[in-house]
């Protein structure tokens, strides 16, 4: 994996070249290398070899307190004192500031390692980081310096039991206690969340919750839509304006633990804010600390959507690298059958490894066409952040971004997925059971297309907004942009495969103006999930072709990436045409079946 990413990074993406940026002026590509090595090391070390021990011991609640093995406290330290936490913050918060592909690409390796242990220090990044972005002076000091610091870790309430994909239609309320209070304006809360992620643990001694919740409006009642919701800094341990720890526990309790299908190495909380078990300052409701304005809880939140988004589909990525591997071992040293030439018809020959049947090898360049070019997807947009925060051409980068987010959440979620299903097959019985690693790799990787947006969600922000908006600039950025790799194409050997790619380009145009040639949202809609996959499919085919372009020389390791980039072409993009079919003739099945025919 890591020449492989090094070749993503440095050949292709020219990661080096951003150190002639301001930002980036005190790096070279060696301090780059450097921090992946590092990264590399302790996830080898603190992570990888406890990642069946976080899943077989899962978290365990007593009813007072949350029991988590040592190695999770071990491995999550060990993290922490890296410097990851804050690594593309300025330097006066104590940061390393690196560029984001190099910070996705440093935390790739953790996701690898175990995807569980590393969500907390994820969250915390991503808590952290928007009150960089919207907190007071004293919000970030007091804050998001400890998170950075990884004195305290955070967390992420959006959902609760009644609301997960509609949002608008949250119920924690926020009533104003004292406007003047020197860490914001601060509220009491009352209500439940459901699903939160590290939201209970003893790891660091202080959990920072950032809360979406309504402020009600004169007449008492909650604002319906998102236009009421607002964001809260609640700690689970009340703390002033040093950053010290009062004493005092807020109103904050853990309701139960969720036990999960896989990544159950992170704790996942209902919790209840607000119900009296607590009571500070003499009485029960959680205190919170406004962030932003109130009513804009909810465009705060999503501030770091295009990282926290991309940090999902790579975490898809090393999820579905991993059971690669593994099943590339398996199929190296696994001898089973004969060829099925005369030779093998002798049961007294030696059997062959199963990576000499073809079939194997499909599964194999399956697995490597699926996570090698997904990593080249989620890459590529970590690079288009960079673009976006220090380049020259914002408006392209943001054009780009827009289109690609939903994409580079959802296809990973789906066809590593895919990719962790074809590493069990490979093992065959084995990879059915808990002695191997790639059924739980299986199970870890099944919360992807669910959370961050669901696949269904991922398809409507795509076909319902992304690829229309404002007349469709986003998605003619996008397509000029794979015309220039068809141009270079079309001069060499991958001529065949920059055609093919032309036609499914011109198909994905077509089927979005048919989808929308009536103008009703629930026709053009109903499909939208196909719409995402062959929109997905034509940008990895994209890519495939541009990485292939990028290869040169006689290696295994060129020859690998040209082979994975012929599969694509040859059995994946075909996919297209059917997915196609039914969004360019708006299909009404699903939308007119009634729920009585079921
Ligand atoms: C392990 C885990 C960790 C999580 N961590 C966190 C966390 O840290 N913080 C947090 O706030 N949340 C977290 N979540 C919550 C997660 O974001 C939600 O589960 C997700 O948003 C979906 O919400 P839901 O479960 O209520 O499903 P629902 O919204 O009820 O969706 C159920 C199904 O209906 C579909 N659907 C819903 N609405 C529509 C629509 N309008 N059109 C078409 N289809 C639709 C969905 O696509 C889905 O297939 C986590 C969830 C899990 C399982």
């Amino acid at each position: 994996m890591r020449q492989t990413l090094d070749f993503l990074l440095f050949d292709w993406l020219k990661a080096g070249d951003l150190t002639v940026r301001e930002r980036f002026a005190e790096h070279s590509a060696e301090t780059f290398s450097a921090v992946l090595d590092t990264c590399e090391k302790i996830a080898r070390e603190k992570f990888a070899p406890f990642n069946r021990l976080a899943d077989t011991q899962e978290p365990h609640f007593d009813g007072e307190r949350v029991h988590l093995p040592q190695a999770t406290h071990d491995a999550t330290r060990a993290y922490a004192e890296s410097g990851m936490l804050a690594a593309a913050q300025d330097y006066d918060v104590g940061g390393m500031q690196l560029p984001c592909v190099i910070e996705m690409a440093g935390n790739a390796f953790f996701s690898k390692a175990s995807v569980a242990m590393g969500g907390y220090a994820m969250l915390t990044s991503g808590n952290a980081s928007l009150l960089m972005a919207h907190g007071t002076p004293l919000q970030r000091e007091v804050f998001a310096k400890n998170e950075f610091a990884g004195r305290w870790f955070g967390t992420m309430c959006l959902s609760e039991p009644q609301a997960g994909s509609s949002l608008s239609d949250i119920a924690t309320r926020a009533e104003l206690e004292d406007e003047t209070d020197a860490l914001g304006p601060r509220y009491r809360l009352t209500g439940n969340k459901m699903w939160i992620s590290g939201g209970e643990h003893e790891i660091t001694e202080n959990i920072i919750h950032l809360v979406l919740a309504k402020v009600p409006g004169p007449d008492g009642k909650l604002i319906a839509g998102t236009k009421g919701i607002s964001l809260f800094i609640v700690p689970k341990k009340l703390v002033n304006e040093r950053a010290e720890l009062t004493g005092e526990r807020n109103d904050v309790s853990l309701a139960g633990l969720n036990h999960k299908l896989g990544y159950r190495g992170t704790t996942n909380c209902l919790l209840n804010f607000g119900e009296g078990r607590f009571t500070p300052g003499g009485r029960k409701g959680a205190v919170g600390y406004l962030v932003g304005k109130p009513g804009e809880g909810l465009r705060a939140m999503f501030h770091m959507m295009n990282e926290a988004r991309i940090g999902v589909g790579l975490g898809a990525v090393m999820l579905g690298y991993a059971g690669y591997e593994a099943s590339l071992d398996y199929a190296k040293q696994r001898p089973q059958g004969r060829p099925m030439t005369a030779a093998g018809k002798d049961a007294s020959s030696r059997q062959r490894p199963i990576i000499e049947h073809a079939d194997v090898r499909r599964m194999l360049l399956a697995q490597k066409s699926y996570v090698e070019g997904g990593l080249a997807l989620e890459l590529f947009c970590a690079r288009l952040v960079d673009e976006l925060a220090t380049g020259d051409d914002k408006t392209q980068a943001q054009a780009l971004l827009d289109v690609l987010i939903p994409i580079a959440k959802s296809w990973p979620s789906e066809w590593c997925l895919e990719s962790n299903s074809l590493a069990i097959q490979v093992l065959g019985g084995y990879g059915y059971t808990r002695d191997f690693p790639v059924e739980q790799y299986w199970r870890d990787q099944r919360l992807n297309m669910i959370h961050e947006g669901t696949h269904g969600i991922q398809a409507l922000d795509l076909l319902g907004r992304k690829v229309v908006q404002q007349g469709g600039a986003s998605l003619a950025a996008l397509a000029a942009r794979v015309q220039q790799t068809i141009a270079r194409a079309i001069q060499t050997d991958w001529a065949p495969q920059a055609n093919q790619l032309a036609a499914a380009l011109a198909q994905v145009g077509g089927a979005t103006k048919k989808a929308w040639s009536t103008g009703e949202p629930e026709e053009a809609l109903a499909n939208a999930v196909p719409y995402l996959q062959a929109f997905g499919h034509t940008v990895l085919a994209w890519l495939w072709l541009d990485v292939a372009l990028a290869v040169s020389g006689d290696s295994h390791f060129a020859h690998g990436k040209r082979a994975a980039a012929r599969y694509f072409f040859a059995y994946e993009l075909p996919k297209i045409a059917a997915w196609l079919d039914v969004v360019a003739r708006r299909e009404p099945l699903c939308r007119e079946i009634q729920p009585e025919y079921f």
